[in-house]
């Protein structure tokens, strides 16, 4: 019997602030000292009043632009009580019944709400005892909602990865899933009929790959469960990584009672009265984005979908890449040299030392090289080793060619002086040609390169070896 799984992720994202979402204290993760960034507003101290920073909520509307969702025009925000340590007001400043932007679309996905909300503090489990930390109470949090309308795992996937990526385009979040600036629950749901199966809530999904993983292997128990007969329990589930299988968390009874209330201390906002929120103004702000930057890769400059795909996953290495295509004037052949070297040699480069930064490799010297071996100035292998000194920082590929002596000789008046050198020593190999065998002017070039210490372009010699043996 062939079921039908379906899929919806809620995705958080730390958005990048200078302070908190609704207070002075910094919004700073890298911060290593604990409860530093803290006053007695994210303190929840009596008599404090949250003062709500406008940078999120241009983070959010500038993500709901993107996504061309719908952009609230009333908007308020809500208290949701619960009581838990990491939560030190004992309740949460979230948004219940009026997000800040409703609908829109991502990576094929359609989604139900992106609204804005503070974050909790961290816990730090140490020798049976918890610790908290607050620096993190009170940061701005976004937080993303799909519609069910994913129906496997490769998807729920994608979609993630291409989240990550505009946050990222878009300046107003790292998302990094490893420091937990991006966190990602997928509710998953099998069904044999119509009607959608008993979904189940999957946390703690730390990478990509666990998102995926976690995701076909509930798809997978699921239906086992209901081959069986049985029926799937509502519950939340954790992804352990070393067995790479969900586990029982929670069971979930009903949806918890949260007390939503509007927040009395914020005032509503009229999105539509502040003419920076406009969304003329917000479209106009808005940087290329991944899904338009790939078209233009594979439009414009004809690369292949992969290559496109590779060279936009990472902002860094797209913006490096369009410097070095303004450098390159519109010749296509120079740029397909650009993006091979990128997308094979240069990433090699970056797995070995294992980090990738663009930011000491000149786009202007990367251009120059990817003239030079298109007019056969270099060999193929010299390219390499001119990019890896390039990588660290050399600027004049030129002279860096010539310091490492792997300039090739493509001059046709150069290699002629050499080519009859080489004839008038070889009488006999030329005697030979003559006669018929060919394979003589490969012995020919084989002495030619030699006497150029490896230096003579072989497809320019080649030519010019058989015009001068043509000439006697
Ligand atoms: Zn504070």
């Amino acid at each position: 019997m062939a079921y039908k799984p379906t899929i919806g992720l809620e995705i958080h994202a730390e958005l990048k602030t200078r302070t908190k979402m609704f207070c002075e204290c910094a919004n700073d993760p890298n911060e290593d000292r604990v409860n530093v960034n803290v006053c007695p507003i994210c303190m929840a101290h009596p008599g404090t009043l949250p003062v709500m920073n406008k940078q999120a909520v241009a983070h959010v509307l500038a993500i709901g632009t993107a996504v061309q969702g719908q952009l609230a025009d009333f908007t308020e925000f809500d208290r949701k009580s619960y009581f838990y340590p990491d939560i030190p007001k004992g309740y949460q400043i979230s948004q219940y019944e009026y997000p800040l932007v409703r609908g829109g679309e991502l990576s094929g996905v359609a989604l139900t709400r992106i609204h804005l909300e503070e974050d909790t503090a961290s816990s730090v489990h140490e020798g049976g005892k918890t610790l908290v930390n607050y620096n993190r109470a009170g940061v701005p949090l976004m937080e993303l909602v799909t519609e069910p309308v994913i129906h496997d795992a490769e998807t729920a996937g994608k979609f993630a990865r291409e989240l990550q990526l505009l946050l990222r385009t878009l300046g107003i979040g790292d998302a990094n899933l490893e420091k937990g600036e991006m966190r990602i629950e997928a509710n998953v749901s099998v069904s044999n009929g119509a009607a959608l199966g008993t979904k189940v809530e999957i946390k703690n999904l730390n990478s990509f790959r666990s998102v995926e993983r976690a995701v076909a292997y509930e798809i997978d128990r699921q239906a086992k469960v209901l081959e069986s007969g049985g029926s799937v329990k509502q519950e939340t589930r954790g992804w352990n990584e070393d067995t790479q299988q969900t586990f029982h968390q929670r069971y979930k009874e009903g949806s918890a009672d949260y007390r939503y209330f509007p927040e009395p201390d914020l005032p509503k906002l009229r999105i539509s009265e502040l003419p920076e929120f406009s969304s003329d103004t917000l479209t106009q702000q808005l940087p290329e984005l991944p899904s338009a930057r790939r078209a233009r890769y594979t439009e414009k400059y004809s690369l292949k979908e992969g290559d496109a795909q590779f060279i936009t996953a990472s902002v860094e290495r797209s913006n490096f890449f369009d410097s070095v295509i303004a450098c390159l004037d519109g010749n296509e052949r120079q740029i397909q040299l650009a993006t091979n070297y990128l997308v094979s040699d240069l990433a090699g480069i970056y797995a070995k030392t294992g980090r990738e930064s663009y930011s000491t490799i000149s786009p202007v010297a990367y251009a120059s090289l990817m003239q030079m071996i298109d007019a056969g100035e270099l060999s193929s292998r010299g390219g390499k080793d001119v990019l890896a000194e390039l990588v660290i920082g050399e600027e004049d590929p030129r002279q860096t060619a010539i310091r490492l002596n792997v300039m090739q000789i493509s001059d046709p008046e150069a290699l002629r002086v050499v080519i009859q050198e080489v004839l008038s020593e070889e009488v006999h190999a030329v005697a030979e040609w003559r006669s018929g065998k060919e394979v003589s002017a490969q012995y020919l070039i084989g002495k030619i390169i030699k006497k150029t210490s490896g230096a003579a372009n072989p497809a320019k010699t080649r030519e010019i070896l058989i015009e001068e043996l043509a000439k006697k």
